[in-house]
Order: structure tokens, then C-alpha cells, then sequence
């Protein structure tokens, strides 16, 4: 767009692969320059070329608070003049997994680690420890970090660019894993077998666009586990404290084996987590056999931002306002798409949500992929161009943090409502 991002995006192509250190942000899904950000504040985020959006990105999942959040911030800064890494445990440590395990019906103990990628190899790693044996079944269009065994039939970037299966995985490797669609117990039935270690799922998937779980569909997973005697690996990487206080298993009402946390809990900074019941975490070294370990693991100023972004959280009314502005702008959406005549459909769980342009319903990556990547391609640019930031990507959820007041859902509403407009003039005469 602007002078400075296109001349920075010039030097970070010849320098960094496409220009990015994480795929989807090079805009490939969408087509044009990437904004390069100078800051964020609140619900905004200023570029290099100072032009401002309302962001509904949230570093992809993590800034519930908001950008800048004074009482994070101050946290933070305090605990970086104490001292950067220590490679030794600290209190600011006990007092997170405290905070996590208080919160998360399932986890008992719990492991810091530093991306929620190092979170899902490690819950892997685990419910093959614990059961002995190799297979894991995820779901088409599910994304769980760039773990070898994970990149098949992956959401997220992968998806956006049609490369769900990794180059670079061994074949002996991508074999150990079994992909079916998200919201199908038929298929997960027909392909279970007593080899598979686990199930891992996004219990409200978010990387193939927001699809919430049809109801029964979890509870489902959970009995075809226990039938098999496999583990069910909740990945709440992203729900994790941004559906509920607790995660989409408080919101569900499902209790799973192993629950891999991250975004949320470093409030911006880099953090992973795995955690389960004190039997199963007992595997995990030095109590157990599992080997599992980071040099910077349990940094202390990510977990000061993770514990401020928790303790701000926590029995606060965030999430019913969260829920009610959501809710508003999905109605102002929904408006706006019928009376322009766009088939959209609209999915959203509390604050995480996708306009999917297809008429529907999208329950899966099949039918997340009906959708019109042109249109979506056009609308993004249009709201980019009205000064709101989304995800570059058809498969991706957007995101709203308490920091986005009424009046930003309000100016939202307008802008969708005048790029609807559009999109039906271009596309739908
Ligand atoms: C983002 C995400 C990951 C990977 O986390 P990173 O910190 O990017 O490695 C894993 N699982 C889910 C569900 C995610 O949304």
C-alpha cells in the first residue's frame, strides 16, 4: 500500500523467504504488499507509512486485551529490568501453571514452552509415550503448528497456498498420520483403529476459517477415544482463554487427555503450553521418560505477560462483552450481506470469527474451500483500504479484543457495509 511498507518489502524479499518469517502474512491469499507495522495501540494498528486501522488480527489470536494493555505493559517492563533469561525456575513460572491449572478443568500439571508449534509436538510426543503407539488422527484443514506428523492436510498457510502437505516431511512419517473432515464421527469411526495414539483437534477449528464443532461432535471424539483406548489431544492454541475463561473444554463441557495452550497465555509474547492429569504429565523428564526441554522455556518476561494478560482476564466481565459486541457486528454483517444481495456465511464463537463467502453452510474444509476467493480477495482490499486490518486470508479466524469498543463495532459495521456494497456491484449484477 504505502511508500515505506513497499520499499521494506522490496529489501525483506531479497533477505527472508517471500519477504516474511511467517507465510500467510506475505499476502499471497489476498494478492498486493504486506503492511509493515510500526505499532499498535488498543484496538488500532499504525503502519510504517503511519496510515491506521482498526485491527482484527490480533497477532492472530493473542492480543485479547488489546494492543498495549497499560497494566501488561508496566508488568513487563518491570520484569525486564530484572533480567531476560535465567535458564533457572522462577516464581513468575509456579504462579502461571497455577493460574492455568486453576482454570483448565483437565490440566493438572502443566509444561511451559515457548510456541504453541513446541506445544503440539510435545503433546504428541506425550500420548505416543503413554500409549505406545504411533498413529495420530487430526482433521483436514486442522492446524497445529509446523510439526512434521501435523503438516498433513493442514489448515492456515499451508491450506491458503494449496501445500496442506509439507515437502520435507518423511513419507514414513506423514504415514503415522490419519486425516478426516472436521465434523464427520462417521469417518473418524471408519478410520479408528487401535494403532492411533491420539486424536488432536481444534475444538473450534480456526484455521480453515472459524467452524465451530457440530454439537455431539466433540463429546463423539471423546467416546471413540475411550472405546480405543486412544488419548484426545484438545488443541487450544487458540480458544485457549479467548472462548472462555477456561477454553473451549469449560465452554463444551469436555474433558480432554492432553490440552496444548499458547497464543493467550504469552499475551503477546512467545509462550506454549502442554498440560494434563499428573498421570499422564508424570511421563514428561525428570519424573518420566519422555524428554522434553527448552533453553528458554518459562522466560520470565513472556510469563509476566501471560500472567498480567491472565490476571486482567480473570473474573472480569471481558468475555460477555467480548460475546455482546461479537454478536452485534455479526447481526450488522448478516445485514449488510442481505441487503446487497452477497451470499456470505458468517461463523463466529464469542470473539473469533469468519465471513466465509459462500452460502454454506461451512462446517468443514470442503465446504470452507467453496468459498470465493476472488471476493474475498476484493473485500479484503476494500476494508484494508477503509482502514481495517483482517486476516490476508480466506482460511483464517479474525479476532476482537476488549479494546475494540462499541463505536470501532460500529465504524466496523459501516465499512463492511460499504464494501458489501461494492463486492455486489462487482460480482453479483
Ligand atoms: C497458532 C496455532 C498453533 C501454532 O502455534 P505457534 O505459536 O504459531 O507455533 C497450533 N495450534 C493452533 C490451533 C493454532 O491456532
Amino acid at each position: 500500500m504505502g511508500k515505506q511498507s513497499d520499499a521494506l518489502f522490496q529489501r525483506a524479499q531479497e533477505l527472508i523467504p517471500g519477504g516474511v518469517n511467517s507465510p500467510v502474512r506475505a499476502y499471497r491469499g489476498v494478492g498486493g504488499t504486506p503492511l509493515f507495522i510500526e505499532q499498535a495501540q488498543g484496538s488500532r494498528i499504525f503502519d510504517v507509512d503511519n496510515l491506521q486501522y482498526i485491527d482484527c488480527v490480533g497477532s492472530w489470536g493473542p492480543m485479547i486485551l488489546g494492543h498495549g494493555h497499560r497494566y501488561v505493559v508496566e508488568a513487563v517492563k518491570k520484569a525486564a529490568t530484572k533480567g531476560f533469561s535465567f535458564g533457572a525456575p522462577t516464581a513468575g513460572e509456579v504462579e502461571l501453571a497455577e493460574m492455568v491449572v486453576a482454570a483448565v478443568p483437565s490440566i493438572e500439571m502443566v509444561r511451559l514452552v515457548s510456541s504453541g508449534t513446541e506445544a503440539t509436538m510435545s503433546a504428541l510426543r506425550l500420548a505416543r509415550a503413554a500409549t505406545g503407539r504411533d498413529k495420530i488422527m487430526k482433521f483436514d484443514g486442522g492446524y497445529h503448528g509446523h510439526v512434521d506428523s501435523l503438516l498433513v492436510k493442514a489448515g492456515s498457510g499451508g491450506a491458503t497456498f494449496n501445500v496442506p502437505d509439507s515437502a520435507g516431511v518423511p513419507k514414513q512419517v506423514a504415514e503415522l498420520t490419519i486425516s478426516v473432515p472436521y465434523n464427520d464421527l462417521e469417518a473418524v469411526r471408519a478410520a479408528m483403529s487401535d494403532e492411533v495414539a491420539a486424536i488432536i483437534v481444534e475444538p473450534v477449528a480456526g484455521n480453515m476459517g472459524c467452524v465451530p464443532p457440530q454439537k455431539g461432535f466433540l463429546e463423539g471424539l471423546r467416546a471413540i477415544c475411550d472405546e480405543f483406548g486412544a488419548l484426545l489431544i484438545l488443541d487450544e492454541v487458540m480458544t485457549g482463554f479467548r472462548v472462555a475463561y477456561g477454553g473451549a473444554q469449560s465452554l463444551y463441557g469436555i474433558r480432554p487427555d492432553i490440552t496444548t495452550l499458547g497464543k493467550v497465555i504469552g499475551g503477546g509474547m512467545p509462550i506454549g503450553a502442554y498440560g494434563a492429569s499428573r498421570e499422564l504429565m508424570k511421563l514428561v523428564s525428570p519424573l518420566g521418560p519422555m524428554y522434553q526441554a527448552g533453553t528458554l522455556s518459562g522466560n520470565p518476561v513472556a510469563v509476566t505477560a501471560g500472567r498480567a494478560t491472565l490476571s486482567v482476564l480473570k473474573n472480569s466481565s471481558i468475555y460477555a462483552d467480548l460475546e455482546e459486541r461479537s454478536s452485534e457486528f455479526e447481526a450488522g454483517v448478516r445485514a449488510a450481506a442481505e441487503k446487497h444481495g452477497v451470499p456470505i456465511t458468517f461463523n463466529r464463537v464469542g470473539s473469533m470469527w469468519t465471513l466465509f463467502f459462500t452460502e454454506g453452510p461451512v462446517v468443514d474444509f470442503e465446504s470452507a474451500n467453496r468459498s470465493n476467493r476472488e471476493k474475498f480477495a476484493r473485500f479484503f482490499h476494500l476494508m484494508l483500504a477503509e482502514g481495517v486490518y483482517l486476516p490476508p486470508s480466506q482460511l483464517e479466524a479474525a479476532f476482537f479484543s476488549a479494546a475494540h469498543a462499541k463505536k470501532d463495532i460500529h465504524q466496523l459495521i459501516e465499512r463492511v457495509d460499504r464494501s458489501l456494497k461494492k463486492v455486489a456491484w462487482e460480482f453479483e449484477k
